[in-house]
């Protein structure tokens, strides 16, 4: 049966690279929930993660955006990267929930981020401006969580930004784990070669 409302999902990350298990979550998720539409959101500054350096906004929001092209169901809001500061995700869905007042939202993010999500600003008010949705990695389980999620295991999540970063630094392969754009992206702008945490 059509829903009566467009369903957005939004998948929101450092993505930092952006890689082919995000995308494949995008596409599970939407396959699964029956979603319109995908926006890839990527944070300005995470608020767990303020003491770790990711690469630029500009360059993060750049990958991300060549990672979609040519996939109409998948597109990019800049919302995050362009309020700037931390990034609370109450934000981002006011914003987009202003942008798109007509629209049901899905939050998607890694399943081990959403853990946290009592943590997380206003938590209770969340689940009223969207439906929050975990994608695991084969073999990750969720601890209890009290909030109302759903879960969607996606194959393909065995590949981790962390996974690249080290890779790039090793000189090891990403061809098969980043879009090519994206991989060509990290080449020409010396992203991740120098001594970056991970
Ligand atoms: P993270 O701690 O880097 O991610 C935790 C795990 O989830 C990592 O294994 C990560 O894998 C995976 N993951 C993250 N985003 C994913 C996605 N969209 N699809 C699939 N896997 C994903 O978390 P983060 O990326 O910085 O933040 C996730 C989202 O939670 C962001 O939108 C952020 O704004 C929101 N958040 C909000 C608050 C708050 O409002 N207070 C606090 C924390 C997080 P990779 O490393 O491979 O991506």
């Amino acid at each position: 049966m059509p829903h009566s409302q467009r369903r957005i999902g939004v998948l929101g990350g450092t993505f930092d690279p952006i890689h082919h298990g995000h995308l494949a979550a995008a596409s599970e998720v939407a396959a699964a929930l029956d979603l319109d539409q995908v926006l890839l959101v990527p944070v300005h500054s995470q608020p767990f993660k303020l003491d770790r350096l990711a690469a630029a906004p500009e360059h993060r929001l750049a990958m991300c955006r060549l990672a979609v092209e040519g996939d109409d169901r998948l597109d990019v809001s800049d919302v995050d990267i362009a309020r700037g500061g931390v990034t609370y995700t109450l934000d981002t869905l006011t914003d987009l929930h202003a942008q798109a007042p007509d629209a049901e939202l899905f939050f998607i993010t890694g399943s081990d981020a959403l853990a946290r999500l009592h943590e997380w600003k206003d938590a209770e008010r969340l689940t009223s401006l969207a439906r929050f949705i975990g994608v695991t990695r084969p073999g990750h389980s969720l601890p209890d969580l009290d909030m109302p999620h759903t879960l969607v295991e996606v194959p393909a999540m065995a590949v981790s930004s962390t996974d690249v970063r080290r890779r790039v630094r090793t000189g090891a392969p990403i061809r098969y784990l980043v879009p090519r754009a994206v991989a060509d992206y990290i080449a020409k702008h010396d992203l991740y070669a120098g001594g970056m945490d991970d």
